[in-house]
């Protein structure tokens, strides 16, 4: 069985958060400052 894992793409330079990747964030108009974090789902029972 998989282990439900989220990803999320983070902007190391101001911290926004976007659903899917991209190579300008939006928030603070830096290039290729968003990396790939994974969120691994805890405390739920299934
Ligand atoms: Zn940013």
């Amino acid at each position: 069985m998989a282990k439900k894992a989220l990803l999320e793409y983070v902007c190391q330079s101001c911290g926004a958060v976007y659903p899917k990747w991209q190579g300008k964030c939006d928030s603070c108009g830096q290039w290729n400052s968003i990396v790939e974090e994974k969120v691994e789902q805890s405390g739920f029972p299934f």
